[in-house]
């Protein structure tokens, strides 16, 4: 009851300070992007240790994914506020003439941000990037599941950033809920699709607009590559972003690799190389490997492998170190398709290459499962290319690549069906949070009266005229009203 009474407190602030109309000042929004960049300029250290302390993330890695990220989402933002926030005017059709239009994105109002806890800083500091340029004020609700992080926000944000405007509230799904029983003007969501539900059926209450950012089993199409160096750097690719990305604990990570049947050791013994180039002889001590967020998480990982059938599918790797909660990369060759592990999104160290006879038979394959948030496809043919954009489904599609079209601020980020719903990153972050509102500006003058009752033939071809442009015109002309 108390807790529930601290939100509703921090909501009633959060109503009044948007209410004063502070938040959509260009000033106050670029103080609070500068805020962000000083924040992580004065704390990087303190970062890296708590995303080692959650994660056992390498600082590198913690700047590539995450620090990195948001000074230069935060430097974005900065330099293009002025410009996003500006009214857009739009070329009205001859019809309306000679009223003028535009778009005016508005805030939307207080926004409840709640965060994973894979890439805890970023998934938090990004949507709040976005919240904040746009004029909103803020609840964010950070991952319990990475505490570390989460009460580093707590403790840092009222430090550098408006108190008035952004407030972090800590817990778990408790609080969570209780936020959720409140009334938002926008619900920004990264977790899993099963409380996603729950997030939109709490905000169906009040029609409160949702974004939902959720995982799904991205796969990576392995085509035949004619040149060695080539097929190189897509396993070496696949291999960084499988095992060098949180250890697989990344929603936008490769969940399984399809390749045809000829081709499928070579790269599994190509794949064996570039793990021990990249991660050593011995990768479960090595300082680059993340380790598991928990020891439910550890356990729940365990349990894909323990069906006989898909243990004996392993074709490298497997073993774990409870203690220290480290799984070191592992490959499964043609694991049943019927296991969790082909049906679930694994979220953790375990790689299945799934060999098909036909590489477009990947198409139907990856259509069997849900729309993922990505598919890669590594291949240089482009007839292949265009039948993988207008036959599948999915948020993103990177070929001959992966991962980095997140890092890409001019390209939305966001999934499709089960992977979510709305997109954010750069301008479309804004966007995000955002109304655009549409504002016509009419005159006085001319009063056309064939748009009024009492109805007769004359009103009825005049306003068919009308809807046809070309003879509004010739209408506008005879009428005198346009030169
Ligand atoms: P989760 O859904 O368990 O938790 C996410 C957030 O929801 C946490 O802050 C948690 O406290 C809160 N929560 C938990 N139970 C709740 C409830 N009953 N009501 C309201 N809120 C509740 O997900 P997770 O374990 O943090 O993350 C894993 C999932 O998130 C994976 O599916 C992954 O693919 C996805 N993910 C997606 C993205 C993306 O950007 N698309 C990024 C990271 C993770």
């Amino acid at each position: 009851m108390e807790a529930m009474s601290g939100i509703e407190e921090s909501l009633v602030e959060l109503r009044q300070t948007f209410k004063s109309g502070k938040t959509r000042d260009l000033s106050w929004r670029k103080a609070q992007l500068r805020a962000i960049i000083e924040l992580i300029h004065d704390n990087e250290e303190k970062i890296f240790g708590v995303l080692r302390q959650d994660l056992g993330k390498h600082s590198t890695e913690a700047y590539r994914d995450e620090v990195g990220v948001v000074e230069r989402s935060a430097n974005n933002a900065l330099n293009c506020v002025e410009k996003w926030m500006a009214p857009k005017k739009n070329n009205l059709p001859l019809l309306f003439f000679p009223a003028k239009g535009g778009v005016i994105p508005e805030p939307f109002g207080t926004v409840l941000i709640i965060s994973s806890w894979n890439f805890p800083f970023s998934l938090s500091m990004d949507p709040l990037i976005g919240a904040i340029s746009a004029g909103n004020t803020v609840v964010l609700k950070p991952s319990e599941l990475a505490p570390a992080c989460s009460s580093f926000l707590a403790h840092i944000i009222p430090l550098y950033l408006d108190p008035k405007a952004i407030k972090v509230l800590e817990g778990g799904s408790e609080v969570a809920e209780q936020l959720l029983q409140q009334k938002w003007d926008k619900i920004f969501f990264t977790g899993s699709a099963r409380v996603g539900r729950i997030v939109m059926t709490a905000a169906a209450k009040h029609l409160t607009p949702v974004t939902l950012e959720h995982g799904g089993k991205c796969p990576a199409i392995l085509d035949k590559l004619s040149a060695p160096w080539e097929k190189k750097v897509a396993v070496k690719r696949i291999v960084g972003a499988k095992w060098g990305l949180c250890n697989g604990q990344a929603c936008i990570g490769v969940d399984y690799v399809v390749v045809e049947h000829e081709i499928a050791h070579s790269v599994i013994e190509l794949m064996k190389k570039m793990i021990k180039e990249i991660f050593g002889e011995s990768p479960k001590d090595s300082n680059c490997l993340s380790r598991i967020i928990n020891k439910s998480h550890f356990e729940r990982l365990r349990n894909l492998i323990k069906d006989p059938r898909v243990a004996a599918s392993i074709v490298h790797g497997g073993s774990m170190d409870e203690e220290k909660l480290i799984i070191e990369p592992t490959i499964l060759l043609d694991p049943p398709l019927d296991s969790k592990m082909m049906n679930e999104e694994i979220f953790g160290p375990f790689l299945p290459i799934i060999r098909l006879q036909n590489i477009q038979e990947s198409i139907e394959f990856i259509n069997s499962k849900s729309k993922p948030l990505a598919i890669y496809a590594f291949t240089k043919d482009e007839a292949f290319k265009k039948q993988i954009l207008s036959e599948t489904s999915s948020g993103s599609v990177a070929f001959n690549d992966v991962v980095v079209q997140f890092l890409c601020e001019a390209l939305p980020f966001g999934g499709v069906g089960q992977s979510g719903m709305g997109r954010y990153h750069g301008k479309y972050s804004f966007d995000t949070f955002s109304h655009e509102k549409a504002v016509m500006h009419g005159r006085f003058f001319p009063e056309i009266e064939p748009r009024y009752p009492p109805w007769n033939n004359f009103k009825l071809v005049f306003i068919r005229l009308a809807y046809m442009s070309q003879y509004f015109k010739l209408l506008l002309l005879l009428l005198g009203l346009k030169k």
